[in-house]
């Protein structure tokens, strides 16, 4: 890992949790991170937007940052069910996920909505999450690279830069399957997001890109370690403090 960026580590809850949980976790990650130094680290927390304050309530003081999963184009309006980057603003959002493959394939969002909704982050005040990443299928046909790189270059609005937007590389088979590519597939990835990201933005080595996908106790030091992963999102071991804990230890120790 690059020492020059600050590393980032994500849990991404999806759509689990209660308020129960919601505070027994945050109160646990408050404590273990009273003894953790954050020197040039970003730890995350993104509960469903139900959850944002009362986790929020209890992450206050903490160095722990939270964030959404989603947010809309539009600051307010008529549209039932959604949730504006002002009022993760307002909840005390830093950060928020844009293009997770979970709302591309489920609610069909494009690239190009996904640009909207990044910028309107952007714009708003947030530091949106990009994610992209292969389906089985373009890395079976070895298109795996090129479908990333067409996603970062269609998604990234065009004032992106090291300081108001976080890349996470996400293959789309790795998430909540137990799979993971090679580590040498994950740092060829890597490597090439830095490489296209020297056309896109004017510091493209200030920009920090996360590996998501299947990330677990067990193979965190490992993808960790590959030069050019800046952190990892992680959704399925962040519901459970041990794991999540020892994944942030790992980024930590690294
Ligand atoms: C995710 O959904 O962003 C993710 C990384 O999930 P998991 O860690 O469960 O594969």
């Amino acid at each position: 890992m690059d020492n020059t960026r600050s590393r980032l580590i994500a849990g991404n809850w999806k759509m689990h949790g209660s308020i129960a949980f919601a505070e027994n976790f945050s109160t646990e990650v408050v404590k273990l991170a009273s003894e953790f130094k954050f020197n040039n680290f970003e730890l995350l927390l993104c509960p469903s937007a139900p959850y944002l304050k009362p986790v929020r309530d209890i992450l206050a003081g903490s160095s722990i940052l939270i964030g959404g999963q989603d947010c809309h184009t539009d600051r307010n309006g008529a549209y039932t069910g959604e949730v504006s980057v002002e009022m993760l603003v307002d909840v005390g959002c830093k950060y928020v996920i844009t293009g997770h493959s979970e709302r591309r394939e489920q609610h069909g969002e494009s690239n190009s909505l996904v640009r909207k909704k990044t910028a309107a982050a952007q714009t708003g005040g947030l530091i949106p999450i990009l994610c992209v990443g292969e389906k089985l299928e373009d890395r079976e046909r070895g298109v795996a690279v090129e479908t990333i790189l067409r996603q970062l270059r269609e998604c990234l609005p065009d004032r992106s830069s090291g300081g108001n937007i976080v890349v996470a590389y996400e293959p789309v088979w790795a998430i909540g399957s137990g799979k993971i590519p090679k580590i040498s597939e994950i740092a060829d990835v890597h490597i090439a997001i830095r490489n296209a990201l020297h056309d896109l933005v004017s510091d493209p080595c200030e920009l920090r890109i996360l590996y998501g996908g299947s990330v677990k106790p067990d193979n965190a030091m490992d993808i960790l370690s590959v030069s050019n992963v800046d952190g990892a999102l992680v959704g399925g071991a962040s519901l459970k403090t041990e794991e999540f804990w020892s994944i942030v230890k790992a980024c930590w120790n690294e």
